[in-house]
């Protein structure tokens, strides 16, 4: 699933493209997708021009003309092409906005959507989030006030989209390596020091996924060299049986709370 700075990179890539493009058409060839009846969605969306492209947590807005917005989260499974006729990926699209001789293709939507909103029940939908763990104006100490709410493992605590928005399964893992904490560690046992190294780790590991654009395996149009730029410098995500780059200890799989986790044991604590 993309998290936050595979979202940030779509965001950054797509604002010079389509920004005051206009939606000639829309093609839709999976209409639970979205979330209107074909026909009205593509008649709402004819002829209305992009204003902006804003991000929340692992969804993209596309902020259109008269207050309306694309609300889109990929799940897992889902990117994005931007390009012409040429450009067109070979594989089913779920959803193509065309904006005059360029379009930008959904591809892989299976729990995926792209829903049209007026941004008031945007806003309203998307309010239960937590902060934006990149807004400046977000400090360790607002960080330390969050997680020392919580209790539990550390791993879901972080991916919890109400606590920290923009998450996952990959950066979680990525961000305790970076502080040197499990992520099976309980927030019980967590001390002050523990706090700011996590926080650090996060401040770190998405202003370097961000520089390198995220983990996305599809580029998002010909020529894009960024986009994915930070799958290959994950040390310890789908990494297991693998040296740690730190300790040279393999990196381990460890499964709780249902979810995967990767970390290494010789460096973790
Ligand atoms: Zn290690």
């Amino acid at each position: 699933v993309p998290e936050l700075p595979e979202m940030e990179t779509y965001r950054q890539l797509l604002i010079p493209r389509l920004s005051g493009k206009t939606i000639t058409d829309v093609i839709i060839t999976r209409e639970k997708s979205v979330n209107v009846p074909a026909d009205e969605f593509i008649q709402a969306l004819r002829g209305l021009q992009v204003t902006g492209i804003t991000r929340r947590a692992k969804h993209l807005l596309f902020h259109l003309m008269h207050d309306k917005v694309l609300v889109l989260h990929l799940m897992l499974g889902g990117a994005m092409v931007w390009g012409s006729q040429e450009d067109k990926p070979d594989r089913t699209v779920q959803v193509e906005l065309v904006f005059g001789g360029e379009s930008l293709f959904f591809i892989g939507l299976r729990l995926g959507y792209l829903h049209l909103h007026t941004l008031q029940a945007a806003e309203a939908l998307l309010k239960k989030l937590g902060p934006n763990p990149i807004d400046p104006s977000f400090r360790e100490a607002d960080f330390k006030t969050i997680l020392k709410k919580k209790r539990g493992y550390l791993k879901p605590a972080l991916v919890d989209q109400s606590v920290l928005a923009g998450i996952g399964n990959c950066y979680s893992d990525e961000i305790c390596f970076a502080a040197g904490i499990l992520p099976q560690r309980k927030l019980e046992s967590m001390e002050e020091d523990d706090y700011s190294r996590l926080y650090q780790g996060m401040e770190s590991v998405f202003a370097e996924a961000i520089a390198y654009g995220g983990y996305m395996d599809v580029p998002l149009f010909r020529g894009d060299t960024l986009t994915g730029g930070f799958d290959s410098r994950c040390r310890v995500y789908d990494r297991d049986g693998e040296p740690c780059y730190r300790c040279g200890a393999l990196v381990a799989r460890v499964d709780f709370a249902s979810k995967k986790s990767y970390s290494c044991p010789g460096c973790q604590r």
